[in-house]
Parts: C-alpha cells; sequence; structure tokens
C-alpha cells in the first residue's frame, strides 16, 4: 500500500460538526504541505456555520462575515460536505471508523447549564440558548412558543455575551429589527412584546462581569431603550478595586468606566428600560397558584477572595423580590454526550486530551478520535478562539498519523462513502445545495432590504433543493 496522506492513498477525515471550529480545522489539514488530506465534514442540519447562523445575533451581521472564509475552505477540491446527515441516527461512530482514518468531533455545546434554585422549572422560566435558537430560526426551536405580549418585567440571569444578546434582541425597535434576518415568527412576536423592564443580573460585579466592553458600550445605544446601572452596585468593592489596581488591565478599566457612565446617563423616554444589576444572585422564582412565575427573589452577595484564584461571591442575608414573570437563565452553554463517545460529564465536553479523545477508565487516547472547539474545552471565547484551539488537535492529528496512529478503514474511498450516506440519508447535502438555498435566502432577504430571509424548516430547505 502507498504511504498515507499521499495522492493515492489520501488520509480520509471525517469531521463532526459544521461550526467554525470544524472549518477552521479543515482549512488547516486542507492546506497541509506535505499529505495530501481528504475531509468530509458532516452536520445534523441541511445547512453549515453551527452558532454563526444559529447562535450569533442577527443584528449583529458583522460577525457572521466570517462566513465567507468558511466559503474559500469549502472550495477546496478535497472538501466535501454531508448536511443533513446526523451522527447517532442517520451513521454511527462504527460506520466512521470503516470509512475514515481520523475522525473529528466539532458539535459545540447545543444546552444550556442550570441555576439549580426552586422554581426552575415554572412556567415563564426559560433559557438565552432556547430563545437565541428561536429567533434565529434554528429548525429544531421554531415552533417554541415565547408569549412576550403577557410580560412587563423581564430577568436575564448572567452578564456574559449571550445575556447581552438576548437583552438587546428585547430591546430592539421594529425598525432596527427590520434590517436583520431574524426569523419571521420572533419578529412578529418581538411587535407584540409587552415588555417594558429588562433586568440582567451578574453574581458578581462590574469588574468580573463576562461581557466584552464592545457589546457592553452597545447597550448605551439602543434606540428603543434606556440602559440603567444603579450607582451603589457600580461602584467597586475594596477587593476588585485592589484587583484593577495591580492588574492594570486597561480592557477591564474601560469595561468598569462603561458600566460606571450608565449611573450617570440621563433617563429619556424610551418605551424600555434595560437595568444592569450586579452583586446579586436568584435564589428561588416564586409561582402563582397556576405554576407561572410572578417573582424572583435575590439575594445581595459580596465579593471574597477564592481560594482557587479571582473573587467569588457569596450570599449576604439581604434579600429582595424582582416583581418578574418572565426570566431567561444566561448562565454558559453545556455540551451534550454523542452516543458512542466518552463524556466528561463534569465538566460537560468530550474526555480528551489535547483534543485526542480518551478513554474515561484507561485515560488513554482512543485511536482515530479527536475532538476540538466548545466540544474540547468548554462554551468559551469569541469565535476566532476556537482556531488555536482547532490548530492545536489538527497538529495531534497530524503527529499521530505520521506516527502511523490512524485507524484501518474498510472502505475509505470517496465513492464508497458517498454510496454509503446516499444509503443512509438519500436527502443529505451537499455544499452545492447549500449554496443554493444561500442564493435564495439572500435574494428574498434583499428584497426586503434585509440580509437574508432564513429557511427554518427543513422540509423547505429539501423543497427549495429539490430532494422532496
Ligand atoms: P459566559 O460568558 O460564560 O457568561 C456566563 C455568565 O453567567 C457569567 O456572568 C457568569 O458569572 C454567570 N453565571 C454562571 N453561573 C451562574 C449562576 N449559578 N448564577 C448566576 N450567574 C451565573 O457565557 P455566555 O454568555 O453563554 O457566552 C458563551 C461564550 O460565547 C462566551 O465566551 C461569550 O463571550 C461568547 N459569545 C460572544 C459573543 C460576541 O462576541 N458578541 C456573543 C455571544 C456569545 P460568573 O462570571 O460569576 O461565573
Amino acid at each position: 500500500m502507498t504511504q498515507l496522506g499521499t495522492k493515492e492513498n489520501p488520509l480520509r477525515v471525517a469531521i463532526i460538526g459544521a461550526g467554525p471550529t470544524g472549518f477552521y480545522a479543515a482549512d488547516f489539514l486542507l492546506k497541509h504541505k506535505n499529505y495530501v488530506i481528504q475531509v468530509d465534514m458532516y452536520d445534523r442540519l441541511p445547512t453549515p456555520f453551527g452558532l454563526v447562523r444559529g447562535g450569533v445575533a442577527p443584528d449583529h451581521q458583522k460577525i457572521k462575515t466570517v462566513t465567507k472564509a468558511f466559503d474559500k475552505t469549502a472550495k477546496h477540491p478535497n472538501f466535501r460536505f454531508f448536511g443533513y446527515v446526523e451522527l447517532g441516527k442517520d451513521v454511527v461512530v462504527a460506520d466512521l471508523r470503516q470509512h475514515y482514518h481520523q475522525i473529528l468531533y466539532t458539535v459545540g455545546a447545543s444546552t444550556d447549564r442550570k441555576l439549580g434554585i426552586p422554581g426552575e422549572d415554572l412556567i415563564g422560566s426559560r433559557t438565552a440558548t432556547e430563545f437565541v435558537a428561536w429567533y434565529n430560526g434554528h429548525p429544531d426551536y421554531r415552533d417554541y412558543e415565547f408569549n412576550l405580549d403577557s410580560h412587563e418585567n423581564v430577568a436575564i440571569v448572567g452578564v456574559g455575551n449571550v445575556a447581552v444578546d438576548v437583552a438587546r434582541i428585547l430591546c430592539r425597535t421594529q425598525g432596527e429589527l427590520n434590517e436583520t434576518d431574524i426569523a419571521d415568527h420572533a419578529q412578529a412576536a418581538l411587535a407584540r412584546s409587552s415588555i417594558k423592564n429588562i433586568y440582567m443580573l451578574g453574581r458578581r460585579g462590574p469588574a468580573q462581569a463576562a461581557f466584552t466592553n464592545t457589546e457592553v458600550r452597545e447597550l448605551g445605544e439602543l434606540l428603543g431603550a434606556d440602559t440603567v446601572v444603579l450607582a451603589d452596585e457600580a461602584k467597586l468593592d475594596p477587593l476588585s478595586q485592589q484587583e484593577l489596581t495591580v492588574s492594570n488591565d486597561r480592557l477591564l478599566n474601560q469595561k468598569v468606566e462603561i458600566i460606571q457612565e450608565f449611573t450617570h446617563k440621563p433617563r429619556t423616554d424610551k418605551p424600555r428600560t434595560l437595568t444592569l444589576r450586579f452583586l446579586v444572585s436568584p435564589v428561588e422564582l416564586i409561582g402563582d397558584e397556576n405554576g407561572h412565575i410572578k417573582a424572583m427573589r435575590l439575594v445581595k452577595n459580596e465579593l471574597y477572595q477564592a481560594e482557587r484564584g479571582g473573587l467569588g461571591a457569596r450570599a449576604t442575608d439581604q434579600f429582595e423580590e424582582l416583581p418578574v414573570t418572565l426570566a431567561f437563565r444566561s448562565v454558559g452553554y453545556q455540551g451534550v454526550p454523542l452516543a458512542d463517545v466518552p463524556f466528561d460529564a463534569k465538566r460537560g465536553v468530550i474526555a480528551n486530551q489535547g483534543g485526542r479523545v480518551i478513554d474515561l477508565e484507561s485515560k488513554q487516547p482512543i485511536l482515530g478520535e479527536y475532538t476540538a472547539g466548545w466540544i474540547k474545552r468548554g462554551a468559551n471565547g469569541i469565535i476566532g478562539t476556537n482556531k488555536p484551539d482547532a490548530v492545536e488537535t489538527a497538529n495531534a492529528m497530524l503527529a499521530d498519523m505520521a506516527e502511523g496512529k490512524v485507524l484501518n478503514p474498510t472502505a475509505p474511498t470517496a465513492a464508497a462513502i458517498t454510496a454509503f450516506i446516499a444509503a443512509r440519508q438519500p436527502c443529505y447535502f451537499t455544499y452545492d445545495d447549500w449554496s443554493t438555498l444561500d442564493k435564495l435566502e439572500v435574494s428574498k432577504g434583499e428584497a426586503e432590504g434585509r440580509p437574508r430571509y432564513k429557511f427554518t424548516q427543513i422540509a423547505d430547505m429539501l423543497a427549495a433543493v429539490g430532494k422532496l
């Protein structure tokens, strides 16, 4: 047999998950100078791009232009896309091991973390992850209901960038939303919204807020809402002040300044008020006789020097009730296990060392299986953070290949794989199918002065490219 990684015997890699990490890894592998590598990328949806399509807020179109680079990668002759093929349903890991030398899981983190407080399951207690997927037209969430017309006061727990996205979308005017690719059903629900007050709740102080400066600054520029911070919560406690002085972190100083500026901003007659709260934690969601939330009980926190470093929040004996009837928890995304892939349930990631999937008991690498992105390291960082992460794993893959540590597939040819997938999922999407859909979305959007008009039902996507 000719050497692996050559034109005659290319290294065949399956990438599971067509989000940014999958594309960064594909790009790195396809551009390798010495090896010929063929990449097949799978996604359970017909559409690629993961959270760039289903997570990045519809009013942040500039961030979405990163997909231009992914389109370039997809043009490589050794790249193929198999959309609408689900691992665990249409194919299983054992199938992939018969067709590929290496498998890379880049499936992201699709669920939310829980707060673990009483009342979390009351009606009106929702997750940011499902709200985000709903307003972005993700097919799995399009039929969720958000009755925004029956609430005046809403809480968002957490002060990360996702919480900011949720708050901003709730505050946007219809005019602003008209310029986005928000899903129709979400825009219609937002048009009927009776929400007046939105509270974003940080358990620690301004100097520990997880959102980034650009994102929090944008909250001061909303056409439909005044953003407010309470003066006593904006003031830094001595521990934060000391930490800030010692670190002399320019960006962090800037963030604190932005937050503190909100305390002086004059109120206007904008229809909504967004209040950023700090040093408060929800301890209970209080229900009415019908099982709906009628309030959230908060405890005031104080900061302390945590043993593992940084400042932690601990509860005081001061409580208050916030009269909210809708609450979004936005305390981070969490990975979900894939069938037959070892999962570190504590961390919510695929068990791995530097991207090599490991056996849970022996802690030894499992031959030919790798992971990258949020499902490897947890849900943190911006889109670009996934590039070095993907490269780390891709380098591990190349090092293993150089040592002959690859799978021994029985049918590793492009034709055998196509035939196999066509048998399992005859309606699979190629990248050309996606490009057709993309053009249709963009042209329909342009006709309405929007960046695109998304397909939100899989049946419509299939019909649009003649697969139904
Ligand atoms: P995140 O950045 O990890 O923020 C989670 C927030 O939830 C933090 O404020 C955290 O507070 C808080 N939290 C966690 N557990 C809590 C609890 N039990 N009670 C109260 N608060 C709790 O997560 P995310 O907002 O979901 O974002 C995920 C990643 O995507 C981040 O890296 C983010 O930057 C990125 N993202 C970026 C953009 C953008 O660039 N525009 C947009 C969206 C998302 P502590 O800090 O105290 O733990």
